[in-house]
């Protein structure tokens, strides 16, 4: 029996030559990289090479720098706890306000609930039942204690992508010194992206979404935006994150973006034209199921589609028995029963909701996988509607 992994937004596995210049560099550069003499000053090349290469990668330029993180959730963190707790310094007896949209990742919407109960407040924006984020409420949420906004790139559950350079525009018309931050985890070494197209205050990606390790992430600062560090100890990440540095994970990011970038075109057309192709498939063999998310708008690779009459965990219970691997919700969710609040922040009804399974494709994804996955998929849901417990 195969085994087809249609799991990349949950995490990809490594790619072969991030695998090798991993091991080299594990091999090679074992000094601190902090230390003086021979062994560190190679490590710390090491470490800068890797930061310039990133910021390169970015379109930065000079606009701001890299501070490399324990992974994504770290960057997310760090941007809008760091954020805050700057601004709290800085006035006294103010309360900061923050504001994110409802279908954000648990690493955002968590961290906003933490500062929730440490005083700060907090605005959360809806999005119609496509996912758009509702752009009028946006705007009149912001205030005069708005420190902080947090939007995604592209949603891990349906792919749907937001409008990120409108949306930064049209903030910062509102309010100029608002920080404005965004969660590219699923857009960075996946999609294309230009901080000179889209000048963000603060972005947030890691390593394990574009086939580098897990455990490793980064966020980009821009200058002059005013964020504490949250782990403190020594001066390492321009003080910004205390701690040596993971250097294997350093080196899988660069060499991760490094790998995308020389290919991105050939890729993004290979995975949406199979993503499409999939999409196509499943509609066309089996009856009675629903896109979720954006119908446009949207990572190609992303596939998340309701089947009336079926319940997602029975479903994933008996793709995992033919070979298929896919999840309900995000992968953070899986095993609990709760409903996905980013299907409920759409307004779908319950039903749909608890039918809703995400297919997300990748680098490895063959036609042959699209096509035994949409096989078994069409077995599973056949069975289970006639069978209904
Ligand atoms: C995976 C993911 C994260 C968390 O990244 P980790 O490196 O696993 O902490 C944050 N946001 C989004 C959108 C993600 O898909």
């Amino acid at each position: 029996m195969p085994r087809i992994y249609l799991d990349y937004n949950a995490t990809t596995p490594i790619d072969p030559l991030v695998l090798e210049e991993v091991t080299s560099a594990l091999k090679n550069y074992q000094g601190n990289p902090s230390s003086v003499y021979e062994e560190g000053r190679a490590a710390r090349i090491l470490i800068e090479d890797s930061r310039e290469f990133v910021r390169t990668f970015l379109d930065a330029g000079n606009s701001g720098e890299i501070i490399f993180t324990g992974s994504g959730s770290e960057s997310v963190n760090l941007a809008i706890i760091g954020s805050v707790f700057a601004y709290m310094r800085n006035n006294k007896n103010a309360i900061p306000h923050i504001i994110t949209s409802r279908v954000e990742h648990p690493a955002v919407l968590n961290t906003f609930k933490f500062l929730e109960l440490h005083g700060a407040e907090t605005s959360y924006i809806g999005v119609n039942e496509f996912g758009g984020i509702l752009m009028d409420d946006l705007l009149a949420a912001i205030k005069e204690s708005t420190v902080l906004i947090s939007v995604m790139g592209a949603n891990n559950e349906t792919g749907t992508i937001f409008p990120l350079k409108q949306i930064l525009e049209e903030v910062k018309k509102v309010k100029e010194d608002i920080l404005f931050h965004s969660d590219l985890v699923q857009i960075i070494g996946k999609s294309y992206f230009s901080l000179k197209d889209i000048p963000l205050d603060l972005c947030s990606f890691s390593g394990h979404k574009f086939y580098a390790l897990k455990g490793c992430g980064a966020l980009y600062v821009k200058k002059g935006a005013n964020i504490d560090p949250v782990i403190h100890g020594g001066h390492q990440e321009r003080g910004l994150r205390a701690g040596t540095e993971n250097i294997a994970g350093i080196v899988s990011i660069a060499k991760g973006l490094s790998i995308f970038k020389n290919n991105i075109d050939e890729e993004l057309k290979r995975i949406n034209t199979l993503g499409g192709a999939f999409l196509d498939k499943l509609f066309y063999g089996i009856e009675g199921i629903k896109l979720n998310g954006h119908p446009v708008n949207r990572l190609k690779n992303t596939i998340n589609v309701s089947f009336d009459g079926v319940k997602a965990e029975t479903l994933l219970f008996n793709l995992d028995l033919y070979g298929v691997s896919a999840s309900a919700g995000s992968a953070c969710n899986a095993g609990a029963v709760s409903l996905s609040h980013v299907l409920k922040a759409h307004g779908y009804d319950v039903k749909r909701i608890e039918s809703a399974i995400r297919f997300s494709i990748g680098r490895f994804t063959t036609e042959e996988d699209i096509d035994y996955a949409v096989s078994a998929i069409k077995k599973g849901v056949l069975k289970l509607r006639a069978n209904p417990s």
